[in-house]
């Protein structure tokens, strides 16, 4: 089952906890066991899973990352946003969740997070549950 999520970003650098968006769309689906994979159809955004407890692991993510590939460096790319090019494929445009028992295999302290480079824009995430 396909389910395509709607997410809005409000700011250039952001990354959104859409745990529970992606846990109803795997409760909706009635899939007890199986994988759900989350895929991001953009250029300039990702996905990843991490820290959800302290959101100062959100923050330092979101600084350091703007450290390691800064938004200005001498690009050669037209569009002026080579670095958010940059910054969505080395976290990468998906993710694969074991589900057990309807709920996403997660730990205690992990969260799936969409990550905005080019924002504030209106984005789509696409989640698919496989399984019996
Ligand atoms: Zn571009």
């Amino acid at each position: 089952m396909l389910t395509k999520l709607k997410v809005n970003t409000t700011k250039h650098t952001q990354m959104l906890d859409i745990t529970d968006k992606v846990q109803k769309a795997v409760s909706d689906s009635g899939v007890k066991d199986g994988i759900c994979t989350v895929f991001i159809p953009h250029t300039t955004a990702a996905v990843t899973i991490n820290e959800n407890a302290d959101p100062d692991v959100v923050r330092d993510f979101t600084t350091e990352i703007d450290k390691i590939v800064p938004w200005e460096d001498g690009y050669y790319h037209f569009e002026g946003n080579s670095a958010a090019h940059l910054k969505s494929s080395m976290i990468g445009f998906s993710e694969q969740i074991i589900i057990d028992e309807g709920r996403l295999v997660l730990g205690t302290w992990q969260g799936i997070y969409f990550c905005e480079y080019d924002g504030p824009r209106n984005r789509k995430v696409y989640v698919m549950v496989m399984g019996e």
